[in-house]
């Protein structure tokens, strides 16, 4: 497969499977097909499983809390994940670069497309690129997706239209409710000012 100079699919691959986590190895395979990899995966025993630690990895890389925490993150993955870039030309993509060795399971391959690819992303369009979407920020908001900003201007905070209405309405609503003690401060409980107090020592 050919990740593209930004590593953009297979970090919005990852994003895809994290948010909708399919029910079997098929949908992941069929995943892979929807975001161009047309290479054909090994059969193991445990894809599903597999696949599945690969993302949990990956999610510890986008809640890291600062870009050295993340760039650890990533490095350790990759050390353990990506080989030495290879020239290929199979399935008539014409030549590209593989960053893993002959192992083709599912998981296997997944892990290392996607920390190479993730580390690209991060360093062409900026660390920042890979976080939560900004609505579960809230308390009690169900919204735990992952949002992999490729925008132009990079300011994409939330992972749908749906999640950016729901926190507007909800800063909204904060915004026009009195703030706490507001209203009242004005009645008798208000504690009267002296002028000139403020001179005093
Ligand atoms: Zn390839
Ligand atoms: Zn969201």
């Amino acid at each position: 497969m050919q990740l593209n100079p930004y590593g953009e699919y297979a970090v919005l691959l990852a994003a895809s499977l994290a948010n909708d986590w399919p029910a079997d190895r098929n949908g992941i395979e069929a995943r892979t097909r929807e975001f161009g990899m047309t290479m054909g995966f090994t059969e193991t025993d445990n894809d599903l499983g597999d696949t599945r630690n690969v993302i949990d990895e990956w999610l510890s890389i986008v809640d890291a809390e600062t870009p050295e925490e993340r760039a650890r993150t990533l490095n350790a993955v990759m050390m353990s994940a990506a080989a030495y870039p290879r020239l290929v030309d199979h399935d008539d993509e014409g030549w590209h670069l593989h960053y893993r060795d002959e192992n083709q399971s599912l998981a296997h391959v997944l892990r290392a497309v996607i920390c190479v690819g993730t580390a690209l992303h991060l360093t062409t369009r900026g660390m920042h690129r890979l976080r939560r979407c900004a609505a579960g920020h809230a308390p009690g908001d169900p919204c735990t997706n992952v949002v992999v900003d490729v925008t132009r201007n990079g300011r994409q905070r939330y992972c749908s239209v749906r999640c950016a209405n729901r926190d507007a309405v909800r800063r909204h609503r904060a915004k026009s409710r009195p703030a706490e003690g507001g209203h009242r401060s004005r009645g008798p409980t208000q504690e009267v000012r002296v002028p000139g107090r403020r001179l005093s020592p």
